[in-house]
């Protein structure tokens, strides 16, 4: 954790951003002055469960070029997200912080005033502050209401996308405001065509990987698949052997391979860390609300061997895949068992890109470079999972306790010899209960200190 001592307003004015530089003075390491940094393209699935792909296990829907990237790259097999729902983990991402340290423990939506506080700094901030070119592709969800709000107010200097979840509307959702997709400020389509969206997103990111210059830049691709309802188009449907979802996972692997195969043609693969992951496990037992227009009861992923689903603090809501490739710095074909989280990547970025992160306040990830050259273990010592703003489990190696409520059983697992929680052991090991009890007593205390 990183204690740090000025607020956004006054890191945005020394970078220079308000007043339209693009300079950061403080640098953390001295290579920065003379090494160009990498190019960072960070692509985010939206309930793209842990077991939905070929090199996570998946028996059906073939992901080639995913599977390309793992083998040219690291695959993390306890990679968590910071919640199990939609805003809070992209708040979690873009922050480096616990939802409910950065202000967003739940969704946001039409008709919500809820948004990631404007004191947050982002990535994107940080990134820009640093001189980097940044755009961010595809759902956006945390907020909309003002202008300032949305992605160009908060470190991107474009944006094409939703501005929430794509079952935000009508028959799913009861309300009167239009989902629209959006360039920058403005909405420009009404109703939005879903089933191209995959690959108009895409080609909004090849079209600014295709513009990049002498500076380094950041995309951030947050695909809006496959959230229900799934939609692909038409080339992509029934090519898989996996039902729609399947088509739609394969959509967004033919995604991932135009992108890379971009990268290589402009000459810029070597110089780019590309990162692949998603905000939350699959939606599984669906509410009957969005039972409608072709949605059907198995269009959500799959967990892969772990329990529980979005929404929940079982290891399904909130293990991920996670891929991360960039050659010559990242050994190739490994696999990584130690846990790291979306929170990490915040940091990890602040050291690639030379930027010192500024403000009053707590960063909950860490650098985890080192980890994925394999050269060191976690640094987390515990991972907690938030459910809202209420902490339900705790993981210390491999231990995890669960309480769901206060008046729940308490559930110890641990997920070396039973990653599917299926065995309470609570009973047989009373010391491990008590010192995680405690640690999540104090952790809650600490995150609901003003
Ligand atoms: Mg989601």
């Amino acid at each position: 954790m990183i204690d740090t001592m000025l607020d956004r307003r006054t890191f945005l004015r020394y970078a220079g951003i308000a007043a339209g530089a693009a300079a950061w003075p403080a640098i953390s390491r001295a290579a920065s002055d003379t090494e160009r940094p990498p190019n960072i393209v960070l692509i985010f699935a939206d309930d793209l469960g842990y077991g939905d792909l070929g090199c996570y296990g998946h028996p059906l829907i073939r992901t080639p070029h995913l599977d390309k990237m793992a083998r040219d790259g690291v695959r993390l097999t306890s990679f968590y997200v910071g919640a199990p729902v939609c805003s809070p983990s992209r708040a979690s991402l873009l922050t480096g912080r616990y939802p409910v340290r950065c202000g967003m423990p739940g969704n946001t939506g039409p008709g919500s005033d809820r948004h990631l506080p404007e004191s947050e700094i982002t990535i994107a901030d940080m990134l820009k502050a640093r001189g980097y070119r940044t755009m961010a592709v595809g759902k956006w969800h945390l907020g909309h209401q003002r202008p300032e709000l949305l992605p160009t107010g908060r470190g991107f200097d474009s944006w094409y996308g939703l501005p929430y979840s794509n079952d935000m509307r009508k028959p799913w959702v009861q309300t009167d405001e239009p989902l629209q997709l959006y360039r920058d400020t403005e909405p420009i389509e009404h109703p939005v065509n879903q089933d191209t969206l995959t690959e108009r997103y895409t080609d909004e990111a090849v079209k600014f990987i295709e513009a990049s210059d002498d500076a380094p830049f950041f995309l951030y691709l947050a695909h809006s698949m496959p959230h229900l309802p799934v939609r692909t188009s038409e080339r992509f449907r029934g090519a898989s052997d996996g039902d729609l979802y399947g088509d739609v996972i394969e959509t967004i692997d033919w995604s991932v391979g135009r992108i890379r195969r971009t990268l290589e043609e402009k000459g810029i693969a070597d110089n780019t860390l590309v990162i692949f992951t998603s905000d939350n496990g699959p939606w599984l037992d669906l509410p009957e609300r969005m039972l409608h227009e072709g949605v059907e009861r198995w269009h959500g992923g799959s967990p892969g061997p772990l329990r529980g689903a979005k929404g929940t603090t079982y290891e399904g809501g909130f293990r991920v895949p996670m891929i991360a490739c960039w050659p010559g710095h990242i050994p190739p074909d490994t696999r990584n068992a130690h846990v790291a989280t979306t929170m990490d990547v915040l940091p990890t970025l602040a050291a690639l890109s030379g930027a010192t992160f500024p403000g009053d306040r707590t960063l909950d990830g860490c650098d985890i470079l080192p980890l994925l050259q394999g050269k060191t273990e976690s640094p987390h010592e515990y991972f907690y999972y938030f459910r809202g703003d209420h902490l339900q489990a705790v993981r210390h190696g491999d231990w995890k306790l669960r309480r769901e409520t206060p008046n729940a059983e308490v559930e110890l697992f641990h997920l070396g010899r039973d990653p599917r929680e299926l065995y309470n052991v609570a009973g047989a090991h009373p010391e491990v209960v008590q010192h995680l009890a405690d640690r999540m007593r104090d952790f809650a205390r600490e995150v609901r200190r003003p």
